[in-house]
């Protein structure tokens, strides 16, 4: 028989929590037994009751699984971590919150026994957000679109199934400053598309603020292109060219006219304006820069305490799969 995983990174959700069991466990239900089914919650560090919620839910119900991280490390993170833990011939990637409606599943399995890999959902409507989120979205989408030479796809969040060939891709990717929803575009495979409305949330509230959605998003352009760099270089040729002809043009100038004290703005303003561009490509490498000294740490991209109401040190090694021993450490 083949067995399905539902994977849930949850971060305080412990209200929610329930309330999505409860209406996943009508969709199984109604799905012929067809298939073996695994739950599996992972904890990313929540500090309401989240965990006792999963054990709960554990204790009633033997398919359920749940993973608990030593602390909050964020979605990616608690993805990965979830990807290491998965039993099934395939996984569905879904939020706590309802805002993927567990509706889709039927139709995703349908599409994964006609062969398809990768059946994700697109949104059709986002939800509740501001129009600046949305605005935002757009405007970032197309950047992203324009600086990568993948194909990112636009309105496609982390609900999607994965067979098993593309879990044991995504494992390998173990980077700890991720983007997925880059790398499932990344690994390729054979796709599918499916539409949906996203509603709103259960209960709670959302995690994600203006400044972490910014840093996610610098982290999807900085993940998967090299192009701000280039980016530099060409503004740097081209500065460089005009401050070439500008030199010119002064020092024709001078023969000419000779050379009366004068241009204190003109200096200023190209002065200024040279500092700022220079200032503005020393951020965009010490973008990379900072990654390449996260990367270069190879710390495991997350740790975990618990898994299943075993205590992850006494015999649980797959999390430490996730690191090198460092050699250094002992000096
Ligand atoms: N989440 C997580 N770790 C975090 C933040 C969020 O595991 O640090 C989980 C959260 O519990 C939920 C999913 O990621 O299941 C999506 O989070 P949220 O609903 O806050 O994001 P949004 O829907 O607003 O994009
Ligand atoms: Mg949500």
């Amino acid at each position: 028989m083949k067995k399905v995983t539902i994977l849930v990174p949850c971060y305080n959700e412990e209200e929610s929590l329930p309330l999505f069991y409860e209406s996943l466990l009508k969709i199984i239900e109604s799905i012929p037994q067809k298939y073996e089914w695994e739950l599996l919650f992972v904890n990313d560090g929540s500090r309401d009751r989240t965990l006792q919620v999963m054990r709960n839910l554990r204790e009633r119900d033997s398919r359920v699984s749940y993973l608990d991280l030593s602390r909050n490390f964020g979605k990616e993170r608690a993805m990965l971590a979830g990807f290491d833990y998965v039993t099934g011939d395939c996984m569905i990637i879904m939020d706590a919150d309802l805002q993927d409606p567990p509706e889709l599943i039927p139709q995703m399995l349908q599409y994964w026994e006609e062969g398809y890999e990768d059946v994700y959902a697109k949104r059709k409507t986002r939800g509740k957000e501001s129009i600046l989120r949305k605005a935002f979205s757009l405007a970032y989408y197309r950047i992203l679109q324009k600086t990568t030479k993948i194909e990112v796809l636009q309105n496609v969040g982390d609900f999607r199934l994965l067979d098993r060939c593309c879990i044991n891709a995504l494992t390998k990717m173990r980077e700890s400053e991720r983007y997925t929803k880059g790398m499932f575009c990344w690994i390729g495979f054979r796709k599918k598309e499916i539409l949906f409305d996203r509603g709103d949330r259960v209960a709670g509230k959302s995690s994600w603020n203006f400044f972490s959605l910014f840093s996610l998003a610098i982290e999807g352009i900085t993940s998967f292109s090299i192009a701000p760099l280039r980016f530099a270089t060409v503004l740097g040729v081209i500065v460089s060219l005009a401050a070439f002809i500008y030199m010119i043009f002064i020092f024709i100038k001078t023969l000419m006219y000779g050379d009366p004290v004068q241009g204190f703005p003109t200096i200023m303003v190209v002065m200024l304006f040279l500092g700022g561009v220079q200032l503005l490509c020393l951020g965009v490498m010490g973008e990379y820069i900072g990654r390449i000294f996260n990367e270069s740490k190879h710390r495991p991209a997350y740790l975990a305490r618990e898994y299943n109401g075993t205590h992850i040190s006494a015999n649980c090694p797959r999390s430490l799969m996730t690191s090198e021993p460092d050699s250094k450490s002992d000096l």
